[in-house]
């Protein structure tokens, strides 16, 4: 699995280009929150993979494959802080 990493901000310029209708403070809150759940430990709900902080942000607590329904990501941007998957938290809840 190997995203392409980018910072918050940036990906909120390059969602609003091409998606002019979206507010950049509500994207930011919602990437925030995901990369708040990542950080936390949340796994995806369907299979238990790490969560990918930018499709969750929009669909909720989804992996990149479940959301996508592709294997590998890529050219597919992840927030940097969430990019090593394989070092991806894990709340004790879900051990
Ligand atoms: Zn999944």
């Amino acid at each position: 699995m190997t995203f392409v990493p980018i910072q918050i901000h940036d990906y909120v310029k390059k969602h609003l280009k091409r998606n002019p209708g979206t507010r950049a403070a509500e994207l930011t809150e919602q990437l925030l929150s995901a990369l708040d759940d990542y950080k936390a430990g949340h796994r995806c709900s369907n299979c238990g993979a790490p969560i990918w902080v930018i499709g969750a942000s929009q669909v909720g607590r989804m992996c990149f494959t479940c959301i996508t329904g592709e294997a590998d990501p890529s050219s597919d941007y992840e927030i940097a802080e969430a990019c090593d998957k394989l070092k991806a938290p894990l709340s004790r809840k879900a051990r």
